[in-house]
């Protein structure tokens, strides 16, 4: 129960020049891989499918270009690869000359645009933690204008890019990540609702909706997010499951040690408490309230079962009812 077919996830290509740094986003978002020992990684080329479907709520697939993948060769089925997917993120090396980066941007979108004209398409401007913040912006306004401006000259304004500024040694892969899925999912705006009344009716100040593996929250309450409370979120996260692995699991238990009894509570020592419930198989609710309201923990509780309850009917509803993202759109 509460469970989500595998086809029925966001799904979502990484494409971009090898060396990019598509591995790492990978390794650091899906595999809790330190972000320094990406420097040891093997490129590959070849494409990857990283099945992580068991553990995340998010499907996820990596497409290098080794050299020169020919979109118009025949062994390319572009049907195959672009029908079925929710987001295609390509990734840019800022720390690089990006001309060459451009240009394939603008051959990989317009290509899988003639396929699948739902997918949303997320470019990453990444490795910027060697940028200056000055020159961080100046970057992304550069790329911003000449990729729309190629795209504009060529007939495609109909084809709409969003960017995002990343680095593996923040949290930023990750925020950016979590917006890119939160497009995919129809839901969310009824998650949202639901994380308002949660919030509201227990004294919470900030609600997350976490995809425990990746740590990308795939929903949030409407107050503003700031980069702190999501940090220390994710890393109350770490913490649960590093606990989990250690003490949690029975020695003939094959399984992940978050399981559907998990719950932990840490206390900050300015009255701010964290809370973290476990919602299903893959999705955990981490909340930040001040200590003063918890003491109406079984309210707290009761709400708690309630939006369980709800959220599992969300997604049951979207099990029957086939999402778009499912279906793999052939023209
Ligand atoms: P791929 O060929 O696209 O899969 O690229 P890799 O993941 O192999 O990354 C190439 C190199 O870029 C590695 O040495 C990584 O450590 C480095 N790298 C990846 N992401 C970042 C980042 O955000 N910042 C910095 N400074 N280096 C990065």
């Amino acid at each position: 129960p509460g469970s989500i077919p595998g086809e029925q996830k966001p799904r979502i290509l990484l494409m971009g020049l090898r060396r990019s740094g598509k591995s790492s986003i990978q390794k650091v978002v899906f595999h809790k891989m330190s972000p320094n020992e990406t420097l040891f990684l093997e490129s590959t080329n070849k494409i990857i499918k990283d099945d992580i479907s068991n553990s995340s709520f998010v499907q996820f697939q990596i497409w290098d270009f080794p050299g020169q993948i020919d979109f118009f060769e025949p062994t390319f089925d572009s049907d195959m690869i672009f029908g079925g997917c929710g987001a295609l993120v390509f990734v840019i090396d800022a720390q690089d000359d990006y001309m060459e980066a451009l240009n394939k941007l603008h051959l990989t979108v317009t290509k899988a645009f003639k396929v699948n004209q739902n997918i949303k398409f997320e470019v990453f401007i990444h490795k910027v933690d060697g940028l200056s913040d000055d020159y961080k912006m100046e970057t992304q306004r550069d790329i911003h204008q000449r990729a729309n401006e190629n795209l504009g000259d060529s007939g495609y304004d109909q084809i709409h890019l969003s960017f995002h500024l990343t680095s593996i040694y923040d949290h930023s892969i990750f925020e950016a990540f979590s917006k890119v899925v939160q497009k995919l999912i129809p839901q969310l705006p009824t998650l949202e609702n639901l994380l308002n009344i949660l919030i509201s009716n227990s004294a919470i100040e900030k609600a997350f909706l976490f995809d425990v593996v990746s740590k990308i929250y795939i929903a949030t309450d409407s107050s503003p997010v700031d980069m702190q409370s999501y940090e220390l979120c994710c890393d109350m996260i770490d913490v649960v499951i590093d606990m989990s692995c250690i003490y949690g699991l029975h020695e003939d238990a094959e399984g992940t040690a978050f399981d559907n009894q998990s719950s932990s509570l840490i206390k900050l020592n300015n009255g701010t408490i964290l809370y973290l419930r476990e919602v299903n198989k893959f999705l955990a609710l981490v909340c930040i309230l001040r200590e003063d309201n918890f003491d109406r923990q079984g309210v707290i509780d009761y709400n708690f079962l309630c939006f369980r309850d709800a959220i599992q009917q969300v997604f049951e509803l979207r099990n029957k009812s086939q999402s778009f993202l499912s279906q793999p759109n052939h023209r």
